[in-house]
């Protein structure tokens, strides 16, 4: 029996993209060999990375000028690989919305690059998303559009001249996107692709030409877009999975259904939250509130614990907020259903009847 997995990442994966996987795990398409134990070079591989881009592409609606990139080194290798491919004369400004976007800020400055911070909601507790104005000729911007720990999420995004870069892990493929002023994309796909181990990104192909001569090949955008992400072997099995992954997406109405789908599912948790306000109360500030991490607490405490206990009989399970700030968190990424929603909310009523 499979449990309701709120898991904020690695997560959920839906059934049907598990079971295709099953299906074809020990010979992929009768061929006789799982897809695990080919050459990234083969014919048959190269067809499955390729695909995946395009559907990126059309999901996303990106033009020839965007390149998509399979890397490694999770979406933390790029809290260094960004600075060190794009950071040019200018100041490359961080807007600060939490531990994220800290650990990217970090890496900008080790790499002794051109940075500032221009804005950061520390002072709540990253219980929002701050107010800021990005210079025009920054060297590039930086965000995170969905800030996994807190739950909060950009409801759109900074108009900028420079370049706007965003890490995107967790609400990557959950809505359509204006790539209009975006120079760089990316995310791990462990909360709405797939497996962990394959961070995406699309970067705007102009941008890698920025790169310094210093820079280790690997790192360079250059060498991988040039290699079409096969400078080294990469992840074939995520790579795989992420392209059934995308064929889910695809059956299920795209991107705009997906994110109607995911609209659903938060309004009823938050109306649970706030109908039981002297209990539960929500995290994020409302106007930023995600759609894809849920967090909360409750008023007591020591009932958080038997709260993750309860659900876990109820067959529900990772509830239990991050370390950093405690509390609970249900991820509500792609492969959680309205249905799986709808039973966390019937068991929060109970557990407040019961607690209350
Ligand atoms: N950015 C965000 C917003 C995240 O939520 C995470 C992981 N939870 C990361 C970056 C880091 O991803 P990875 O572990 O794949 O390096």
């Amino acid at each position: 029996m499979r449990v309701i997995n709120f898991s904020a990442g690695p997560s959920s994966i839906p059934i049907d993209v598990l079971n295709k996987a099953k299906d074809e795990l020990l010979s992929y398409q009768n061929l006789g060999f799982s897809i695990m134990e080919i050459s990234h070079r083969s014919e048959i591989f190269e067809k499955i990375l390729n695909s995946a881009k395009k559907k990126i592409k059309t999901l996303y609606n990106l033009g020839d000028e965007f390149e998509i990139l399979f890397l490694q080194g999770g979406a933390s290798l790029q809290f260094a690989q960004v600075p060190l491919n794009l950071a040019d004369e200018n100041v490359a400004e961080y807007v600060d919305s939490g531990v994220w976007t800290q650990k990217a800020i970090k890496e900008a400055q080790i790499l002794g690059i051109n940075y500032k911070v221009i804005a950061s909601s520390e002072d709540k507790n990253y219980s929002y998303i701050p107010n800021f104005k990005f210079s025009d000729n920054a060297s590039y911007c930086y965000i995170c559009s969905n800030n996994t720990i807190y739950g909060t999420q950009y409801k759109n995004y900074p108009s900028t001249k420079a370049p706007l870069v965003i890490d995107a892990s967790s609400d990557l493929f959950s809505k359509e996107i204006d790539f209009s002023n975006i120079g760089l994309f990316f995310g791990g796909i462990q909360k709405n692709g797939g497996p962990s181990g394959l961070c995406v990104v699309i970067i705007k192909k102009e941008l890698a030409n920025r790169v310094k001569n210093s820079i280790p090949t690997l790192l360079r955008y250059k060498t991988q877009i040039d290699n079409n992400s096969m400078s080294n072997t990469p992840n074939t099995f995520a790579i795989y999975l992420l392209d059934l992954m995308l064929s889910w997406i695809e059956k299920n109405g795209g991107l705009k259904e997906i994110d109607d789908k995911n609209v659903k599912k938060a309004k009823i948790l938050y109306e649970c939250i706030d109908d039981l306000s002297s209990f539960y109360q929500g995290i994020a500030q409302k106007e930023f509130r995600s759609l894809m991490n849920v967090s909360f607490k409750i008023f007591d405490q020591n009932l958080e614990s038997i709260f993750v206990q309860e659900a876990f009989d109820n067959n529900m399970i990772g509830l239990k907020g991050h370390r950093i700030i405690g509390g609970l968190r249900a991820s509500i990424y792609n492969a959680i259903s309205l249905l799986d929603v709808e039973k966390l909310v019937d068991f929060m009523y109970k557990f407040y009847k019961k607690y209350k």
